[in-house]
């Protein structure tokens, strides 16, 4: 009952909180505030600290200021093309800023009723003729009443929409705080608050509405921005937990070598048993050896292969840090306990390309690895439906193909996904859905997603980390050169083709479109052909290829038959030339930060020094920051949280993925270390509580709740 009444409370109509009424009601329902809840939860953009509000004789250019005075005369002047420019001049005793509003006449109509004083924000700037300018500045009348005297303190900013003063939603969110902060339920418990330092939610809104402080501020801050991590957290968390509920396959990994194993006859050469150990088969059919880091991921994942719960485990490797010899090492076990295994990359050209290299290490062993894209004839997709279907394919790799309907399989036990950033979150379990039981799931990654968002999308799954190169390989020089400079570049190409290297031309990415794409690509290469390299041999590769000369043309570069390879962002991921050493991207400006780390990331992948030329003009600040940053470091986590601030999260992971992303009051980019502390939160709470089915976690439970269901609409959308 009790309950009830406080609920009612909360969702008591904002017309009947005191002080506004039902005029006020209306005004802020076009910002969406229906109840006392909506108001408390409309939290401030920024705030206004006004007990440190500069004369302004002290104004300074260049930073964004709070500055308060009397308007000493507006003018309106039409400039050319009917546009409209508003001044002021603020004036404080001390000094003098100019404000400045472009076409927005009815800015001019309201200042010149306003008798007291004026409060403007916005970056100060030196105008013409050396007075301070503020150019389109935040601005409202100082309501004397309203300060009823304590000039001293931190104000908040409301977000707006037009005909909704700030007055109006800073008088109401300062009742609903007097009045209901007090009656808002504490969805964390009140131990698990203190063992975290984490002030009462009621507190933490009164101080985000109303700051006693600076300090007081952050300290609400975060408490909010850690709640909404943990809810993050606790879904994830268990959703994992529910996996190793499952019952998976409990591959005997540690008897392969004493017991025949033969899966539908004739598993190797000589029909008979292999009697060495998995990690001397492994060993022995690369034509490597394993770095520190690949032997001890294989470890993790063996091991997790010989769990009896299924496995779902994240692999993240640097580009070039092989994580394709793992998958093969995971691969082989599973095919070795008669089971079948699958592998989906995301592009055609790369899903040939494991093909290849696995058939390359499997079928002296007698493994058969059978290839599944879309644009296959009729007749070699029945018989690589065929083939999987029968189990006479004991891998199987291929493009979302494999998880297209139709597709069937003998005895899935094993999934790799590659590059798993290219995918969504449904399409990993879809895959897995084609298994017996429940397969174990190897998703593969290059980093360019910063740790923060690994943490937040795939905090579901275990993490490996291959965090070591190859031996002997060169760090990529990498140099970004003016279009002028292009006869420069060219020339270095030669010699570097004549060494006996290779090059790739990635072409300049005009729009979207696959046509155009193709456009500049056979523009690019009929130019180097004709004018610039006409005695060597120089390929093309393009996405409107039919799938049949995308191949051809990758093999003719891989055996060494084209000295250089023009191509579409289509080798952006995975592809795998190890004598090509040198890549010159056109108008690299336009291509994002992870995408050129990846574009890079196709050469350096032998012995020789390899190189990566960035051609383009200086053009916005963001590009320069990109292109200086690829000339900085080859880090995939630098470049990863670079991309991140430039970006920002939702545009880094794509759309459809983003909607999991979204926070009110936390920021991926600065929170980044509490969103640790709420994952470590989760896990304890869940310690003992495994359902969240205790009363003190009742509240917790609904807003994991909710999460899980908003999440299940953004992944069907
Ligand atoms: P990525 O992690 O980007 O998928 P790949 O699996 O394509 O990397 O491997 C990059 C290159 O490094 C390949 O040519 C591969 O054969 C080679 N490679 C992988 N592991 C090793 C190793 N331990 N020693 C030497 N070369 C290796
Ligand atoms: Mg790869």
């Amino acid at each position: 009952m009790a309950e009830q009444s406080i609920g009612r409370g909360l969702e008591m109509e904002v017309q009947f909180l005191k002080g506004v009424g039902p005029k006020s009601a209306m005004i802020l329902a076009k910002l969406g505030l229906k109840t006392v809840e909506d108001v408390l939860w409309y939290l401030p953009r920024r705030y206004d600290d006004r007990s440190n509000l500069p004369q302004l004789v002290m104004l300074r250019p260049g930073e964004a200021q709070s500055v308060r005075g009397r308007v000493r005369g507006v003018t309106t002047r039409r400039i050319s093309g009917g546009r409209v420019i508003i001044q002021a001049v603020l004036d404080d005793g001390s000094g003098q800023v100019t404000l400045t509003w472009f076409n927005q006449p009815w800015v001019a109509r309201e200042l010149q009723r306003i008798e007291g004083e004026v409060m403007a924000y916005g970056t100060v700037k030196e105008g013409r003729s050396r007075q301070l300018e503020i150019a389109s500045p935040e601005w409202e009348a100082v309501d004397e009443e309203d300060e009823s005297g304590d000039f001293a303190r931190i104000v908040p900013v409301y977000g707006l929409s037009e005909g909704v003063p700030q007055k109006t939603v800073r008088r109401a969110a300062a009742s609903a705080i007097q009045y209901f902060a007090d009656q808002v339920e504490d969805p964390l418990p009140e131990e698990f608050r203190r063992a975290n330092r984490l002030v009462p939610l009621g507190a933490a809104l009164r101080q985000m509405h109303a700051p006693e402080s600076a300090a007081h501020l952050e300290k609400a801050r975060h408490r909010l921005v850690y709640e909404e991590f943990l809810y993050l957290q606790l879904v994830l968390q268990m959703r994992r937990m529910e996996v190793q509920q499952e019952i998976g396959i409990s591959f005997p990994l540690g008897e392969i070598g004493r017991r025949d194993m033969r899966m539908g006859g004739g598993l190797f050469e000589d029909g008979g048993v292999d009697a060495r150990s998995l990690e001397e088969q492994a060993l022995a059919m690369l034509p490597f050896e394993l770095t520190g880091a690949q032997r001890r991921v294989v470890g993790e994942i063996w091991a997790d292969m010989e769990r009896g719960f299924p496995m779902n485990r994240l692999v993240q490797g640097d580009v070039g840090s092989g994580k394709t010899a793992v998958a093969a090492c995971a691969m082989l076990g599973a095919v070795r306990c008669g089971y079948q295994a699958a592998m989906m990359a995301p592009t055609e050209i790369l899903a040939e390309q494991h093909w290849m290299n696995l058939r390359r290490l499997f079928e002296p062993l007698g493994v058969s690895v059978g290839l599944l894209v879309g644009k296959l004839g009729a007749k070699d997709k029945r018989k690589a439906l065929e083939k999987t279907a029968s189990g006479a394919a004991q891998i199987t790799v291929g493009t979302h193909a494999l998880i297209s309907e139709g597709v069937e399989f003998a005895k899935l036990g094993f999934v790799v996904i590659d590059e798993q950033h290219r995918f969504g979150v449904m399409q990993r379990l879809s895959l897995r859905q084609k298994g017996v039981d429940n397969p174990d799931v190897l998703v593969m990654t290059a980093t360019p997603i910063p740790r923060t968002l690994t943490m937040s999308l795939y905090g579901d799954l275990d993490l490996s980390v291959i965090d070591e190169l190859p031996p002997g390989r060169k760090a990529i020089k990498t140099h970004w050169k003016k279009p002028w400079d292009r006869e420069k570049v060219y020339e270095t190409v030669r010699r570097l083709v004549a060494e006996g290297r290779q090059a790739y031309f990635v072409c300049p990415m005009i729009t979207e479109s696959d046509k155009m794409q193709t456009q500049a690509a056979e523009d690019l290469h009929y130019r180097l052909t004709h004018e610039t390299f006409p005695d060597l041999k120089v390929g093309l590769l393009h996405g409107q290829m039919k799938s049949a000369e995308k191949e051809a043309v990758m093999d003719q570069f891989r055996r060494g038959e084209l000295d250089v390879l023009v191509s579409t962002v289509v080798i952006e991921v995975g592809v795998d030339v190890p004598n090509a050493s040198v890549m010159v991207i056109e108008d690299a400006n336009r291509f994002g930060l992870s995408q050129l780390h990846q574009l890079r990331g196709r050469v350096g992948r032998g012995e020789h020094q390899s190189y990566c030329i960035l051609i383009a003009d200086a053009t916005t600040g963001d590009a320069e920051e990109r292109l200086k940053v690829l000339e900085e470091t080859t880090d995939g986590f630098r470049i990863a949280e670079a991309d991140l601030k430039i970006r920002g999260p939702g545009d880094v992971m794509g759309t459809r993925q983003s909607g999991m992303l979204e926070f009110k009051v936390a920021d991926l980019i600065s929170d980044g270390p509490v969103l640790e502390q709420a994952r470590q939160g989760a896990i304890a709470i869940l310690a003992e509580d495994a359902n969240l089915s205790l009363p003190a976690n009742r509240l917790m439970l609904e807003q994991v709740r909710k999460r899980r269901s908003d999440e299940a609409m953004i992944s069907v959308s």
